[in-house]
């Protein structure tokens, strides 16, 4: 069975079209940067390997040309769209509607849409790749892989706001948590490297958005993003945590309405509100060049991580493995190296040289006297995905 998984993000959209349950990918393929002059464009296919630097301003413009590559005569890996039978697509907001992987239809359209208002910078992205792929493969099954199911294990006491009562048990206001297929795949890795019966873990994606998730012994116990993916870390274009007085005082001092606010704590903040980029890369550069502002936002970044690792090593009474996950995690030593520093009393202590090395698989960054094991690990939230969709198909 040919399963195509399209992960349509705030900011980027990537897809593997994999042979299950063999899970042989057959091709992949990203669009990076949407909404840029220099968006990139990646292709590949056995040892075609595409990467072109194009203006792509919507997710419909990236996703028709990912589309065209797929169909491609000379490039692409099928004759026609009936050959693909399900689309898994990552939805991120499931709210408590969607514990599991489901079949997309109308209804199924419409709570995505719902849960827009919770995900703004993502079930709309989400939608849009669901509905262009409707019209791309109209004979696929189309299957919706919830990011917020991972954490419905979690203990109440990590779920609830401090607010009264009746706004968790009549207005559903509590932690929902994102990132979920990736904190499940990543976990399920280290698990497996562990090879111990038992397993306390700190799990920490760092794309464009940031999450954390302590989980013991495979099931999730607190999470770092909250109602929607706002809370917690310092990411891309979001603040991560911020004492809701700052909102009240925007509001009632400075004049900003509502909107203004949501606007600027979703996308005008994080990274990009501290630096006027949210691509780390540029900001590494600009740090290295000598620039305080970028700098500090890499400090403040990577403070906020440790912070939080401190509150889940206690909260789970010990700690086996620290996984970093996603396009930040995998691939910025620097963040990793300013994370880990200092935290010898944890038991975490980081290998300088093996953390430099860069590769495609799972890999040990610690030092061998370290207590913790520190982990890369890949994500591969396409993989997990298709994996479900058969699952679900079967
Ligand atoms: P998302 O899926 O949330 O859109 P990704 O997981 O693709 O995001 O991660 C995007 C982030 O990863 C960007 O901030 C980008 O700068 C960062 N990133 C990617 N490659 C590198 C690299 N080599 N060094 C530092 N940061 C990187």
């Amino acid at each position: 069975m040919k399963i195509l998984v399209l992960n349509s993000g705030s900011s980027s959209i990537k897809f593997k079209l994999l042979q299950m349950p063999l899970e042989k990918i057959i091709c992949s393929g990203m669009v990076e940067r949407i909404g840029y002059e220099d968006a990139i464009l990646r292709f590949k296919k056995d040892d075609i390997n595409v990467q072109e630097t194009v203006p792509i301003k919507t997710h419909r413009e990236g996703l028709s040309i990912l589309a065209n590559y797929l169909t491609h005569p000379q490039k692409g890996a099928i004759k026609n769209p009936q050959d693909i039978h399900a689309v898994g697509h990552r939805v991120v907001h499931g709210g408590d509607s969607f514990a599991e992987t489901t079949l997309i239809n109308g209804d199924v359209k419409n709570e995505i849409n719902y849960y827009s208002a919770l995900a703004p910078l993502h079930n709309p992205p989400n939608l849009e790749g669901i509905e262009i792929a409707e019209k791309l493969f109209p004979t696929a099954k189309q299957v919706a892989v919830f990011d917020t199911a991972f954490y419905q294990t979690m203990p109440i006491k990590a779920r609830k706001y401090a607010i009264p009562n009746t706004f968790y048990t009549e207005d559903n206001i509590k932690v929902y948590g994102f990132h979920g297929t990736s904190h499940k795949y990543v976990s399920e890795k280290a698990i497996k490297y562990l090879g111990k019966e038992t397993s306390k873990i700190i799990s920490i994606h760092l794309g464009n958005g940031c999450s954390m998730t302590a989980i013991v012994n495979g099931t999730s116990v607190d999470h770092s993003l909250g109602f929607a993916p706002s809370n917690g870390l310092i990411m891309g274009s979001r603040s991560g945590d911020i004492d809701h007085s700052v909102i009240f005082y925007l509001a009632e001092s400075l004049g900003y309405s509502l909107n203004e606010i949501k606007q600027l704590l979703n996308k005008k903040s994080g990274m990009l509100g501290l630096t006027g980029s949210s691509d780390l890369r540029d900001i590494q550069a600009k740090a290295e060049e000598g620039d305080k502002n970028c700098q500090l936002a890499i400090d403040m970044n990577a403070y906020r991580i440790k912070k939080y690792i401190g509150g889940y090593a206690a909260a789970m009474n010990g700690l086996d493995a620290l996984i970093f996950t996603a396009g930040i995690g995998e691939n910025s030593s620097l963040i990793r190296r300013l994370a880990c520093l200092d935290m010898d009393y944890l038991g975490i202590q980081l290998d300088l040289v093996k953390n430099e090395k860069q590769t495609n698989e799972l890999r040990e960054i610690n030092t061998d006297s370290s207590q913790v094991k520190i982990l890369v690990i890949p994500t591969n939230e396409e993989l997990e995905i298709a994996k479900q969709v058969l699952e679900l198909l079967s």
